[in-house]
């Protein structure tokens, strides 16, 4: 890890959703990655720890990472930070319309990215990687061998691509593409899905039989 990175795991709401605090020690200015359910706390957790909030940074659209409403329930999210601290949204081009439904905020509200945009927090280079499959517009966000996966990959398996909006194949193509990272890349999923909060890329393929796939075909008959 960088000697200037700052990462934080919390995990938040009944659905055992992990945000994320990823920034810079020296500038301290971070990026909330998905924040959602508990936004007093965060807010109140940033100014304990003396970061300052410069941008969201948003993997996909679903009310349990960015808030809105869901089975009758209204979960707070991104909305509800930007009516206290406004800040950018970074959002994939391909999720904007669903980040904007389900939450309410406004185009001026986001900045649109692309797979290989770069966002620069102090000495720390994060970059956007799209990973659609499990919604359009997923994405994964890689600082220095650390890689934040929201629900395209878990420790133990995978997003779910029978969802509305899901692709089973194109899910298929960002597993490979994530596979392709170092080895010693720390994984940090979006949920509380496996017994360990965080693996490396090599403890994952080891025990994630949805990255044992090694063709096409082979995805198609096991995903039906
Ligand atoms: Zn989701």
């Amino acid at each position: 890890m960088s000697e200037d990175l700052y990462l934080e795991q919390l995990k938040l709401g009944p659905m055992e959703n992990f945000v994320y605090i990823i920034g810079s020690k020296s500038t301290r200015e971070v990026a909330l990655i998905d924040p959602a359910w508990e936004i007093d706390r965060l807010l109140q957790h940033l100014k304990q720890e003396d970061l300052k909030l410069s941008s969201i940074l948003v993997t996909h659209y679903h009310p349990d990472h960015i808030g809105g409403g869901m089975m009758g329930q209204s979960i707070p999210g991104i909305a509800e930070i930007m009516a206290i601290e406004p800040v950018k949204i970074y959002v994939n081009k391909y999720e904007a319309e669903g980040v904007k439904k389900v939450t309410g905020v406004s185009d001026s509200d986001l900045q649109l990215v692309d797979s290989g945009d770069h966002l620069q927090i102090g000495e720390n280079d994060i970059e956007f990687l799209h990973t659609p499959g499990h919604t359009p517009g997923s994405q994964c966000f890689s600082v220095n061998k650390n890689l934040v996966s929201g629900d395209t990959l878990f420790i133990n398996g995978c997003g779910r691509v029978d969802l509305p909006g899901s692709d089973s194949e194109q899910m298929y193509h960002s597993l490979q593409h994530l596979c392709s990272l170092p080895d010693d890349t720390i994984l940090y999923p979006g949920h509380h899905y496996s017994e360990e909060e965080s693996a490396t890329l090599a403890e994952t393929k080891k025990q994630n039989v949805y990255l044992r796939v090694s063709d096409i075909d082979s995805w198609r008959q096991i995903m039906g």
